[in-house]
């Protein structure tokens, strides 16, 4: 990467560290997907079962395969072959493990976390239930405020999912949001976290390179 882009990304996110931390998150600041990656393994030595929001984020730094061998109790709700009634049970079980770990769809400069689901199974979590979350966050999700996080949720984070997940809405054709009716539309739920959650423990991990959408 260009020296100069990566330091001032790597601003960008001293700056977001810090408004982060006033509003109450654990934060750690990371250069790299690897440095991420070993201290997502540090961080889940301790837990027994660990959930995982849907989460391109997370498949890139490959934490589920580094898990695999572990023997913990991994909730991977995207797994192939589940019903989808044991899709809902590992869901439900997300919301009461040791460790759940997500990526936020955006964070902004002022230590907002900005993100739109379709079951609401990952904002449910990130908000109450486990005992501990993580929130993995590489640089090209930091937003200026909670308007460009939405913004960036609806021109890119959707139309992208929409398209992944093979659902036919008018954005996973034309890439543009048309506030749709379609049956298939992935914006449900809006959540806005201004805080740290009272009953929660989120710490948020920036990385100072792209991952994810
Ligand atoms: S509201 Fe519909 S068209 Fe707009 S981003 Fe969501 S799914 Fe796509």
């Amino acid at each position: 990467m260009d020296v100069n882009l990566h330091w001032h990304n790597h601003t960008l996110l001293e700056q977001t560290a810090t408004s982060l931390t006033k509003n109450g998150f654990g934060v750690t600041l990371l250069e790299t997907r690897a440095e991420a990656l070993a201290f997502l393994l540090q961080q889940a030595a301790a837990a027994e079962s660990i959930g995982f929001g849907g989460s391109m984020t997370l498949a890139e730094l490959g934490l589920i395969e580094a898990l695999a061998a572990s023997g913990k109790r991994l909730l991977v709700h995207g797994q192939a072959g589940l019903s989808p009634v044991e899709r809902r049970q590992v869901m439900q079980e997300q919301l009461d493990c040791d460790l759940f770990i997500t990526s936020s769809n955006a964070v902004t400069l002022k230590g907002h976390l900005v993100n739109i689901d379709a079951t609401g199974n990952r904002v449910c979590a990130m908000a109450f239930g486990p005992r501990e979350v993580l929130v993995v966050v590489g640089v090209n999700k930091v937003t200026s405020d909670i308007e460009s996080a939405l913004r960036r949720i609806k021109e890119r984070v959707a139309p992208a999912n929409a398209r992944r997940l093979g659902f036919a809405t008018p954005c996973a054709e034309t890439g543009r949001c048309s506030d749709c009716q379609s049956p298939q539309r992935i914006c449900r739920i809006t959540t806005i976290i201004e805080r740290a959650p009272r009953a929660s423990h989120l710490h948020i991990c920036l990385v100072n390179e792209h991952l994810g959408y």
